[in-house]
């Protein structure tokens, strides 16, 4: 028997559901491939930085796999429609019996993988897994079986069912008996920017111990500090979990190994940083229950009636970090620097992009995913929904953050802020979040955007178009 595991959205070979059933037959020839799809990826708006990120990763997973005598073979093609076609025809070549996958969740992905069933049918048997997920989409659901749309009670019956699961994880595979050639891999033919290794170094050893450590050093402290951005008060696992470097259950279980007691104390830190890997279910479990998240429909069908506004240049600002805001600058100019960007202030951004700007959320979905090198379909499409109030338990649309107090509740010194606007590095603490007003008084010239906009003026026209909206619907 050929044994052939494709990876996608799995780079690692420790708890790696598929690649551990491939191997279970000592006596299968198990060889492994990798599909690069760059003008899917384009339609994808996937990030330089994350496309690098898959790129140094894959070249870890290589060597790891080499160590298991499993050979890596890569490809390239052009998306997802012609590597379907391709994978078939690799399938014949090389004899495969059996095909190991991991599932992904999204429409594309889902379509391409149900065109791999019916043109291997017949010819090979294909194996499925759910890996990527701590319980698998469609098995948290209410009494009368369907997605539950508020989080609390979805995590509610997600814990309960989690402690009824098995959630352990699987080995890395032993070394296969044949030596097997190391070959090698594609370039991919896609913009490439390399992220800082000193921030996000690559491969699964990289990844796990910086889970270790958060775990042992700082999970304890998330609940205080996970929303002061001038604080390394979170995992930044992100980027290893989007792309499959590190799984959820090998956080889930580190998280009960240095935290025992998680489960039992909702107040700990530990729990609440559990609680934001159940978020990260909750938004991919929507994603299956209601594809058309996928086409970036919003949840609440009224809010498309929203009359956006199609300022190009404040657009533009926003994305430059340039909005004479200093903690959505700030932010932003994480985001472009570095591919991530600090929870509290993707909220804060994005609903200064939709509710101060008035700028259809789907734009700065699209740029997040540009930019980001956590850049996940559900995760994403779900923050830009709650922050527009277009989603399922998001913040309803008359919520509207202040950027001025937001800045001022989280940054109160401005020590963020001054990290990444070097142009506020002399307005002093009192002062960081109201510039223009210090440098007015000081008889000083900023060399410091004006405020796109009047928060006050802005918040209005806001309220205005989202019952405008309602009403219409
Ligand atoms: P931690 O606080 O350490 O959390 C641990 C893990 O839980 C994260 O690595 C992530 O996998 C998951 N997680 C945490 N918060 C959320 C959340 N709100 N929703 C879903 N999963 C969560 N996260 C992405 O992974 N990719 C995205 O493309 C993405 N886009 C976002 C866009 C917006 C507008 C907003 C508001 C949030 C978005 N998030 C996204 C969620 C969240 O901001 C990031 O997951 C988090 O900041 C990553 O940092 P961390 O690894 O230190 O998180």
């Amino acid at each position: 028997a050929t044994h052939l595991v494709w990876f996608r959205n799995d780079l690692r070979i420790t708890d790696n559901r598929a690649l551990h059933a491939a191997c279970q037959d000592i006596h299968a020839k198990v060889i492994a491939v990798y599909i690069a799809t760059p003008e899917q990826w384009q339609q994808h708006d996937m990030a330089p930085r994350q496309a690098a990120f898959i790129q140094q990763n894959l070249d870890c997973l290589d060597a790891s796999l080499a160590e298991k005598n499993i050979p890596l073979f890569s490809h390239q093609c052009a998306d997802f429609a012609e590597s379907v076609e391709w994978l078939s025809g690799f399938c014949q070549k090389n004899d495969v019996t059996d095909l190991f996958y991991n599932r992904q969740y999204e429409l594309n992905e889902r379509r391409r993988d149900d065109r791999v069933g019916e043109l291997l049918q017949g010819k090979c048997t294909l194996h499925a897994f759910d890996d990527s997920l701590l319980l698998p989409p469609g098995s948290v659901v209410t009494g009368s079986g369907e997605m539950y749309k508020v989080f609390t009670p979805f995590r509610k019956s997600f814990l309960q069912r989690l402690t009824h699961s098995d959630a352990r994880c699987l080995p890395a595979p032993k070394p296969r008996a044949d030596n097997a050639e190391r070959l090698p891999l594609v370039p991919f033919d896609y913009p490439l920017e390399q992220p800082d290794p000193s921030l996000f170094p690559a491969g699964e050893d990289a990844a796990l111990q910086r889970l270790r450590s958060f775990c042992r050093e700082r999970v304890q402290d998330y609940q205080q500090q996970r929303d002061i951005p001038a604080i390394d008060g979170t995992s930044c696992l992100s980027p290893y979990l989007a792309i499959g470097v590190l799984s959820p259950r090998q956080c889930f279980n580190r998280l009960l190994a240095e935290c025992p007691q998680t489960l039992e104390d909702d107040q700990s830190g530990a729990f609440v940083w559990l609680n934001e890997l159940v978020w990260r279910e909750f938004y991919r479990h929507l994603l299956v229950a209601y594809p058309k998240l996928c086409r970036h429909k919003p949840f609440i069908a009224w809010t498309d009636n929203v009359r956006w506004s199609g300022d190009a240049d404040h657009l533009a600002a926003w994305k430059a970090g340039r909005t004479g805001f200093p903690i959505v600058d700030a932010a932003m100019r994480q985001l472009n620097q570095t591919g991530w960007m600090h929870n509290r202030l993707r909220m804060i951004v994005a609903s200064f992009l939709v509710k101060d700007l008035l700028i259809n959320w789907r734009a700065g979905e699209r740029y997040f995913m540009s930019q980001l090198l956590d850049g996940d379909l559900a995760a994403n499409n779900g923050g830009w929904q709650w922050a527009a109030s277009s989603g399922t338990d998001a913040a309803p649309y008359f919520r509207i953050f202040n950027p001025t107090t937001q800045g001022e509740r989280f940054d109160k010194k401005g020590d963020f802020i001054r990290r990444w606007v070097p142009e506020l590095a002399d307005v002093p603490d009192s002062d960081i979040h109201h510039p223009h007003q210090w440098a007015i008084k000081q008889g000083r010239v900023l060399d410091y955007p004006e405020p796109l906009v009047d928060h006050a003026v802005a918040r209005k026209q806001t309220l205005q178009a989202f019952e405008e909206a309602k009403r219409g619907a």
